[in-house]
Formats: C-alpha cells, structure tokens, sequence
C-alpha cells in the first residue's frame, strides 16, 4: 500500500502507544510526520500541549514552516486519571484534566491546524469503546469519548465543504502504556483475551492500520463514522 508520499501528516500524542504506531505507518508509507506530543520524542519536533491554544498556534507555524501543508491530522492526544473511581468520589480538577486533554484538546488543535490543511484532507479521532458504552470508575473518560464522537460528526458537516472527511477509530483494548498497569494486574491480561472473539489483546499497529486505512483514497466516500478496532469483544462483552 501507498498513497502518501508527499503527503503531511501531524500525529496528537504521537510519542507513545497508538499515536506513536500511526507516525509508523504514516513514516513507512511515505508521508512526512510531525509528532505533537508534551514529551518530545525528536529533537527536531515542538513540544506540543493539545489543549494550550499558543502551543497548537506554534505547531501549526512550525508545520507551515517546514512542510507548507498539512493532509492528515490524528487526534490521539489522551489521558485518564490515575486513580480510576465513581464520579460522586472523583474530583473535579480530575475531572477538568480528563475532558481537557480527551476532549478540549480536539477542538483546539483543529481549530489551529485545519486553517493550513489541504482541500480534500482528513481528520482521524481516536475514541474509545466507551465513547459509546459507559464502563464503572471511568466517568471523565467515558464522557470526553462520547463528546470526541459527536464533535468527530460535527467537524464532518462542517468540513465537507472543503472535501475535509473526519472519522473516529473507536480502538478496544489495546497493549500501550496507558493500559499496561491495568494488564500487569493478575489474570487481566487471560480475562480480557478470554472475553475477546479474536483471542488477543490488540496491538497500536491494530489501530495504525485503520487510521491509514480512513486517512487514505480507499476511504473516499467515508466521512463522519467510527471504525471500531476491538477484536469483537464489544459484541461480546455488552
Ligand atoms: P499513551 O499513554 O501510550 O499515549 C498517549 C500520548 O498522549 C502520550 O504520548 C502523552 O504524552 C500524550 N499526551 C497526553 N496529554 C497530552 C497533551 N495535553 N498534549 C499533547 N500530548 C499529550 O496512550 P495510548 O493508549 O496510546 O492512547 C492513545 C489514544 O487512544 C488516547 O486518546 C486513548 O484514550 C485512546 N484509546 C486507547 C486505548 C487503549 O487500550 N490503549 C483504548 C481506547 C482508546
């Protein structure tokens, strides 16, 4: 497969885990990337805070400067609070973080970066499964997944003006330094393979895959849906 040589791609959250897997891709298929992430991975690449709107001005100014185009843009900035617990016991600065990064933080790096991307670009938002299905201790998350769904579906209206198509990757449980504290956990790692119909716990690759997939001309008539990557377990597990 190719198809995006030449093309520019900026990856939120694209230091680690499933962000870090679609600056592979994009890499290996001959887009120029740029990672925009707190923790700079490259030296030649900004430190980027998605939800801070002078940091997303920057790398929009550092994109134009350097590439002069942005094609693709994916949305994997995320976060969840360290001590997952009911939303009647959680804090509110807990809460403000969760929405601000997951949710805030989209729309402020798409308001930066749409103005410099090309008629006929994408956006790809990674969700969650729980943007759809709430999951116990996990209020903020579940709730900036759902807003990210809605706005993924807005900026699809908004957009196609522009022939800008915007889609979600609603990924399920995937093996990245988010969720390996929770795997470290006794028999996790068997439960949620036992649960899943593929028998495996998903990879960031898994993810990358149906980024690229979204982002490229195969995807064409695609605009303002979710691709859910999960091994089948929301259709077993709910
Ligand atoms: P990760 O922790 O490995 O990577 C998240 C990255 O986001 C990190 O590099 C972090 O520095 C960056 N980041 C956090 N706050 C930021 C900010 N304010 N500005 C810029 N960058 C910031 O996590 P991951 O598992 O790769 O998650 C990527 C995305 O996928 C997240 O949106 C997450 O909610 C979503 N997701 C993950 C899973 C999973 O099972 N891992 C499942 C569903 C959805």
């Amino acid at each position: 497969m190719s198809g995006f040589e030449g093309a520019v791609a900026v990856v939120t959250g694209g230091a680690s885990g499933i962000g870090a897997a679609c600056v592979e891709r994009f890499r290996s298929l001959g887009a120029g990337v740029v990672v925009a992430d707190l923790v700079v991975s490259d030296g030649d690449q900004p430190q980027v805070d998605v939800t801070d709107e002078e940091s997303c001005r920057q790398l929009a100014d550092h994109v134009r400067d350097r590439f002069g185009r942005l094609d693709h843009l994916v949305l994997a900035a995320g976060t969840i609070l360290d001590g997952p617990a009911p939303l009647m016991e959680s804090s509110l600065e807990g809460w403000h973080h969760v929405l601000d990064v997951n949710l805030n933080g989209l729309l402020v790096s798409t308001r930066e970066l749409v103005p410099i991307m090309v008629d006929g670009g994408t956006i790809t938002v990674i969700t969650s499964g729980e943007y759809q299905h709430a999951t116990v201790n996990n209020g903020a998350y579940c709730v900036a997944k759902a807003g990210a769904w809605m706005l993924t579906k807005m900026l699809a209206l908004e957009l196609a003006p522009r022939s800008i198509r915007v889609n979600a990757v609603a990924p399920g449980f995937i093996e990245t330094p988010m969720t390996a504290p929770f795997l470290a956990g006794p028999g996790r790692r068997d439960k949620l393979v036992d649960l899943t119909p593929v028998k495996r716990v998903g990879t960031p690759d898994d993810v990358a895959a149906a980024v690229t997939y979204l982002a490229g001309s195969d995807a064409s008539f695609v605009t303002g849906t979710t691709l859910w990557v999960d091994g089948g377990i929301a259709v077993n597990e709910r």
